[in-house]
C-alpha cells in the first residue's frame, strides 16, 4: 500500500513510499482509510520542528485526522462497511491513561499516531483495535474527517466553560483568535451554545474565512484594524478567549486583553523561538486582581470525539453545507506533499485516500 511519510527532525522530507499491507492480529479490525485532513502540526513536522518517529523506524507515517471504513472486522464486534474515526493519542500506563484519559497523560510516555512515536493514517489501510476506533453514523461520511479537530475544540471549550463557572457572571462575550480550521470549528461550537461570539483573523472582510464566521451568526474582527490588545476598549469585558492561532505573541497579548473573571484557553502548539518583552508585574497584577485564568489544552479522548461527532451533526443541520466549505482543497495521496505548503487562502486540505 501507499503511505505518506516524513523523517521527523528533518526539513522537507515528506515523500510517498510503498509499505506492506497491515495484517490484523487478534482483536484488531482492518480499516480502509478514506480521507485525511492536514493541519498545522503536519506542516510543522515536515518542517522538522516537531514530532518523532516510532522507535523501530527512522520515518513516521504522517496524518492524524482520518475517517475510514471497516473492510474486515476480524473477531471484533464492528461490522463490515462501518465508518470509524481513529483516536490519535495512545496511552502509557499512567493513572489518567489507564482511566481512558490519555489526553491528560501525566507520565508523558503516550504516543500520538502520525505525530509522535506511532505511525499515522496517511495510508490506505490500518489494523486497529476497536478501543481506538470511534463509530461514525453513515450520514456523517462527508464531514467526519473534521471529527479530530472538532474534538480538540470540544475539549478546550468544555474545559473553558467549566472553569468559567467558578463565577456567577455569564459569558457575555466569547472571542476566538484565528479563523483557521480550529478557530472556525471553535466558533461554530460556541455558536451552538448561543454565545455572542467574535472571531479575529488578519484576512480581509471579503475573504472566505470572514464569510464563514459571519454566515453562522458570529462576528468577524479584522485584526489588522483591531488588534487583540485593542478589543477591551472597543468591546468591554472579554469573558472567554479561545486562542487558535498558535502564535505565542498573540497568546500573550490575549492574556493582557482578557477580562475580569475571564478564561483564556490556549489551543495552539507553537514551535521555534520567539522572545517577547513583557511587563511581568503588570501582567501578574492584572491576572490576580482580575481573577483571570489561563490554561493550555492538548489532545482529546474518546468522549470528546463522540461529542464532536454529535456537534458536527447539529452544525450540518443548522448550517447545511457550512462544514464542507471549510475544506477548500482536495488532493489525491500521490499529491499529498502540496498540502504541506498551503496557499494563504487555504483553510483545510483533505487527502483522498481511496
Ligand atoms: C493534534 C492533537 C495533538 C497535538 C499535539 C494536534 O495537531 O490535533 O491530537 O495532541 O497536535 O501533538
Ligand atoms: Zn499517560
Amino acid at each position: 500500500m501507499k503511505a505518506g511519510v516524513v523523517n521527523p527532525g528533518h526539513k522537507d522530507s515528506a515523500r510517498l513510499i510503498e509499505m506492506d499491507m497491515p495484517v490484523i492480529s487478534s482483536g484488531q479490525a482492518l480499516v480502509r482509510l478514506l480521507e485525511l485532513g492536514i493541519d498545522g502540526t503536519d506542516i510543522e513536522i515536515n518542517r522538522g520542528e516537531y514530532g518523532g518517529a516510532p522507535p523501530d523506524s527512522d520515518f513516521i507515517v504522517l496524518g492524524h485526522e482520518a475517517v475510514g471504513q471497516i473492510e474486515n472486522p476480524g473477531t471484533t464486534k464492528l461490522g463490515e462497511g462501518d465508518l470509524v474515526v481513529p483516536l490519535v493519542r495512545r496511552p502509557d500506563g499512567c493513572v489518567n491513561c489507564r482511566s481512558g484519559r490519555p489526553d491528560m497523560c501525566i507520565e508523558g510516555n503516550y504516543r500520538e499516531c502520525g505525530i509522535r512515536n506511532a505511525h499515522g493514517f496517511l495510508r490506505e489501510y490500518l489494523a486497529e483495535k476497536p478501543d481506538f476506533l470511534v463509530p461514525v453514523p453513515k450520514e456523517l461520511r462527508t464531514i467526519a474527517v473534521l471529527a479530530e479537530p472538532t474534538s480538540i475544540a470540544t475539549k478546550g471549550m468544555e474545559q473553558a466553560i467549566e472553569f468559567h463557572n467558578r463565577s456567577d457572571n455569564p459569558i457575555n462575550i466569547a472571542v476566538v483568535l484565528g479563523a483557521g480550521p480550529l478557530g472556525l470549528l471553535t466558533t461554530a461550537l460556541l455558536k451552538l451554545h448561543d454565545f455572542n461570539t467574535y472571531t479575529l483573523d488578519i484576512v480581509p472582510r471579503s475573504s472566505l474565512k470572514a464569510q464563514l464566521v459571519e454566515s453562522i451568526g458570529a462576528n468577524y474582527i479584522d485584526g489588522k484594524e483591531s488588534p487583540v490588545m485593542s478589543l477591551p476598549d472597543k468591546m468591554g469585558n472579554l469573558d472567554l478567549i479561545m486562542e487558535a492561532t498558535g502564535n505565542s505573541t498573540v497568546a500573550f497579548h490575549a492574556m493582557s486583553a482578557l477580562g475580569t473573571n475571564g478564561i483564556l484557553c490556549l489551543m495552539g502548539v507553537s514551535t521555534g523561538q520567539k522572545p517577547l518583552e513583557i511587563n511581568a508585574s503588570c501582567l501578574n497584577m492584572q491576572m490576580v486582581l482580575g481573577n483571570k485564568m489561563v490554561f493550555g489544552t492538548v489532545s482529546s479522548n474518546r468522549g470528546h470525539f463522540e461529542r464532536a461527532l454529535k456537534s458536527l451533526a447539529i452544525m450540518e443541520r443548522n448550517w447545511p453545507g457550512w462544514l464542507s466549505r471549510l475544506i477548500t482543497r482536495r488532493l489525491t495521496l500521490d499529491m499529498f506533499r502540496d498540502a504541506l505548503y498551503p496557499a494563504p487562502d487555504t483553510i483545510k486540505t483533505v487527502i483522498e485516500l481511496m
